[in-house]
């Protein structure tokens, strides 16, 4: 793709350019077409991982927090989840599947056109071709008593899917503004430092019950317009006017979704779990929330620090305790919908996101927090990624152990913990103990650049890259691949790779073979075995239906109907479609659609057209293709 958007420049240059990066890959995949993924699994291993995901009354599910895999009996997991349900503000619709997404998506073209987005092309980027409803599903809990469950709804390829994603985007600085905004644990560390104490101060956190389902929609979007109404730099990330993105964001928080057992349900308040816009609009109203009831300067109750990282909040409190408990109950008894739980530090000790602070005279010290449930599991130094990557891992545990850690022996401790944990996930002893040692001398230098303004040269080296290639990672293939792009100025990033947890953890439903999409496909004639062959990102089903349809009205564009008008007694196996590849990005699509086209003899497809032209110098790898497209076909 990077070669075909040089090759539109047109210039000189940028073609020969082009084709220099072509041969160049073209040889180093020759070289590396037969080295195969590696697996850190045994035969036996993927035997057994196979059975228990075929386990039809269990459920595999990922725990709410450190990374573990949770196994639960499937009614439980379903009483779970309608103990969610029957908590929050849901009921169960009354339309179908089809008609509820139709409704939405039409809300959203009708908007998107009054706003002058008349012509298709200009509203594609807003748009989910063929939307899906969304799934609710459980992250268990397991730091908690029983094992409640987290109720998580994917809303992937919802219709309000992308347009959402521009919404957040308009909307996110309105939340980074905010007062009591944390960006991350080294942000709020900074913070800390600040903070002079006495013995008289108490620290505490709060947490928001469920936060996202709790957000009074209404009075939400109220403060949502009030906040894009004061903004001053609204202009510069959009042209749309505030009252057109209101109306969006309306047509985005209506929620439909499916649970496991197949019931379709309607949320009537709160913001959607999953939806990327929650996040920001929560953010917006907590913001009011604060300037309100907590920050305004007639309230009798002061907290000294209050900040907050979504819906943790961290306090430092300096009015006494019999104050602080008047606080708390002054708190719970604003919003109805809005329960905060709280917990006071013990000992001197509070833990808050990854941070344990505690008390030591006159200021708050930090070191790194890690909560009993963490499986201590990064990814093994044996699995298939590339040491790089694997080792930015480990520099990155390292950099927060030093940052966080005040104390000299706090971090010595937790420098041999993560040694430990490392050697655990298989990474060589000598090169753990090696990066422990230089990130002495590295982290004193990060310090002292962090005093002074942040350079551009980080940024400047990213935006350098040409293009980006995104590429599965194959051992000793990949580091040669990426040396030799980047003289070309194109970047690579390793693909992720298969996981135990996405081999075994299916949660969201199955769809049905015919309503998948993204596809390139094929067709045969029953009677000559001829093929044809095609791309489509609609269901499948309809992309079958306007074949049949163009064969029926004699269409001579179509490569069906020439096919069965000059050979009248075949017929077309529509029963059986096979899929060749899935691909999400159109471009990409067409160019695989046409790859597997010009591998093919001329004599065994129905094919009018050989779709995009494909540079000569894949050609070799034709027989390859033959193969792969050969092993799909009996799959
Ligand atoms: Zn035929």
């Amino acid at each position: 793709m990077a070669c075909q958007s040089l090759e539109e420049i047109g210039d000189p240059d940028s073609i020969a350019r082009a084709q220099g990066i072509r041969n160049m890959v073209s040889g180093e995949l020759r070289k590396g077409f037969d080295m195969k993924i590696k697996t850190n699994l045994s035969k036996e291993e993927r035997e057994i991982l196979r059975k228990i995901g075929e386990d039809e009354t269990i459920i595999i599910c990922p725990a709410d927090k450190g990374k573990a895999i949770v196994i639960e009996d499937k009614e439980n997991y379903i009483q779970k989840m309608y103990q969610q349900i029957e908590e929050g503000d849901y009921t169960k619709a009354t339309k179908s599947e089809k008609t509820l997404l139709d409704g939405i998506h039409q809300k959203l073209v009708a908007q998107l056109k009054s706003m002058g987005l008349t012509d298709f092309k200009q509203r594609r980027p807003y748009l989910v071709t063929a939307p899906v409803m969304a799934n609710m599903y459980l992250l268990i809990k397991v730091h908690k008593e029983n094992f409640p469950g987290r109720a998580v709804v994917s809303q992937i390829d919802d219709p309000t899917y992308q347009i959402c994603k521009e919404l957040t985007r308009i909307l996110n600085p309105l939340d980074e503004a905010g007062d009591s905004y944390i960006k991350d644990s080294f942000h709020l560390k900074d913070m800390l430092k600040e903070i002079e104490i006495d013995e008289f101060c108490r620290l505490a956190s709060l947490d928001i019950k469920s936060l996202y389902p709790k957000v009074p929609v209404k009075k939400a979007l109220e403060c949502v317009r009030e906040a894009l109404q004061a903004d001053t730099t609204l202009k510069d990330r959009t042209d749309w006017a505030i009252d057109d993105i209101m109306k969006l964001l309306e047509i985005c928080i209506e929620t439909h979704f499916k649970t496991i057992d197949g019931y379709i349900y309607t949320q009537t308040d709160g913001m959607p779990i999953g939806k990327s816009i929650s996040g920001p609009i929560a953010g917006i109203y907590l913001h009011w929330f604060e300037r309100t009831y907590i920050f305004n300067g007639t309230c009798e109750f002061k907290p000294h620090f209050w900040k907050r990282m979504r819906d943790d909040i961290i306090i430092v409190w300096k009015q006494g305790d019999v104050e602080f408990d008047r606080f708390y109950w002054y708190l719970m008894g604003i919003e109805p919908r809005i329960k905060f739980t709280m917990e006071r530090e013990k000992n001197g000790i509070l833990p808050f996101m990854d941070i344990h602070i505690r008390r030591e005279d006159k200021r708050l010290v930090t070191k790194v927090y890690r909560k009993e449930t963490h499986t201590n599991r990064y990814l093994n130094w044996r699995s298939n990624h590339s040491k790089s990557f694997l080792l930015g891992i480990i520099k990155g545990q390292i950099h927060r152990a030093h940052y966080l850690c005040d104390l000299k022996e706090d971090l010595m401790e937790e420098l041999s913990f993560l040694r430990d944990v490392f050697v655990m996930n298989s990474y060589p002893l000598k090169l753990v103990t090696e990066v422990i040692n230089k990130s002495w001398e590295k982290e004193t230098k990060k310090s002292i650049l962090r005093e002074q303004p942040i350079s551009t040269k980080d940024k400047a080296k990213k935006s350098e890259y040409y293009d980006i290639l995104h590429v599965p990672y194959i051992q000793g293939f990949t580091e040669n691949l990426q040396k030799k792009l980047r003289r070309f100025n194109v970047g690579m990033v390793p693909k992720k790779g298969d996981t135990i947890k996405r081999a075994i953890c299916h949660l969201k439903q199955e769809i049905p073979r015919m309503q998948q999409k993204n596809r390139v496909y094929k067709f045969d004639c029953a009677d000559c075995k001829k093929w044809y062959i095609g791309e489509t990102g609609q269901k499948m089903e309809s992309r079958k239906y306007q074949h049949q349809n163009d064969v029926k009205n004699g269409k001579k564009t179509n490569a069906f109907f020439v096919h069965l008008e000059t050979h009248n007694t075949h017929s077309i196996r529509w029963q059986e479609v096979v899929y060749l590849e899935n691909e999400e990005d159109w471009k990409k699509r067409k160019i695989k659609e046409a790859l597997i086209i010009n591998a093919m003899e001329p004599t065994q497809i129905m094919n009018l057209e050989k779709g995009m032209e494909i540079n000569q110098c894949w050609n070799e790898f034709n027989p390859n293709i033959r193969n792969i497209v050969q092993k799909k076909e009996k799959s």
